[in-house]
């Protein structure tokens, strides 16, 4: 499909400047009681905008950075693990009520893993960081699978560094983040969680996979982001719920949203 014209009436927001793609960073309850109430605000809807789906996910992890060969191995692994049971899950099975006529949303599968050294990753490492490596090792890589319309790349990045996407940074502004390249390449970016605002409260690796469940979710509803489903006020799925979690299996998710309960589920 031809990638949308970003059209921009003059005086007004263009249609597709800045949705929101964020998992934002844990607030604490008692925090949020405090905050000043600033008057109603519209109830949650879901609503389609007419882009693709991502009807039969097929996930490939990217862990960057030597160090899941070595101290984090145990997490890349326990990563794979979710990724296989979650993709056959009720949790996907959950958000069928979006599938539209074209897309018609089912299971998915983990097609592969790898450990990328080449390039090293830098201490701060910017979104256009994330796609140059992506770019790079789909063009010299044999074992990186090439894109296509259900193919979703998960990049875990290493602690202590920290992603910095539109002006704002991992473990300050926010938690992972779901984008794509056009409308070729579908991504979701997961800095390493070694921070209060980014654990919410749980062990790194329960906060890694509700982190990871939120962008899964927000990457099969609306992989373009504010092109599928999307509400102007909350933003995607995960949002409307975010840092609210539940088990499926032995898992730790985030909540999403459910046009059709009318709430988180
Ligand atoms: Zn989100």
């Amino acid at each position: 499909m031809p990638e949308p014209k970003h059209t921009v009436d003059r005086g007004v927001i263009p249609r597709y400047e800045d949705p929101i793609r964020i998992v934002p960073l844990h607030v604490p309850r008692d925090l949020v009681a405090d905050l000043p109430h600033a008057g109603p605000t519209p109830a949650p809807q879901l609503t389609y905008r007419g882009g693709p789906l991502l009807a039969n996910t097929k996930v490939f992890l990217v862990f960057w950075g030597s160090v899941w060969e070595h101290a984090q191995s145990g997490l890349a692994t326990q990563i794979k693990h979710f990724f296989t049971e979650i993709l056959t899950s009720p949790l996907i099975d959950q958000l069928g009520e979006y599938s539209t006529a074209q897309f018609k949303i089912g299971h998915g599968q983990l097609i592969g893993s790898t450990v990328v050294t080449s390039p090293k990753p830098h201490k701060s490492i910017s979104d256009t960081a994330i796609r140059s490596m992506l770019q790079h090792n789909l063009a010299v890589d044999s074992a990186f699978p090439q894109p296509d319309a259900n193919t979703l790349y998960f990049v875990y990045t290493p602690p202590g560094s920290a992603i910095v996407q539109g002006g704002s940074r991992s473990c300050q502004a926010f938690c992972g983040y779901d984008e794509s390249i056009g409308w070729q390449l579908f991504y979701a970016a997961m800095p390493f969680p070694n921070c209060n605002g980014c654990l919410g409260g749980l062990q790194i690796e329960q906060a890694l996979t509700s982190t990871s469940s939120h962008e899964l979710c927000e990457a099969i509803t609306d992989p373009i982001p504010g092109q599928g489903w999307y509400d102007d006020v909350h933003g995607e799925i995960g949002d409307i719920c975010a840092w609210q979690t539940k088990t499926v299996g032995q898992w730790t998710v985030q909540l999403e949203w459910s046009n059709k309960a009318n709430k988180c589920v």
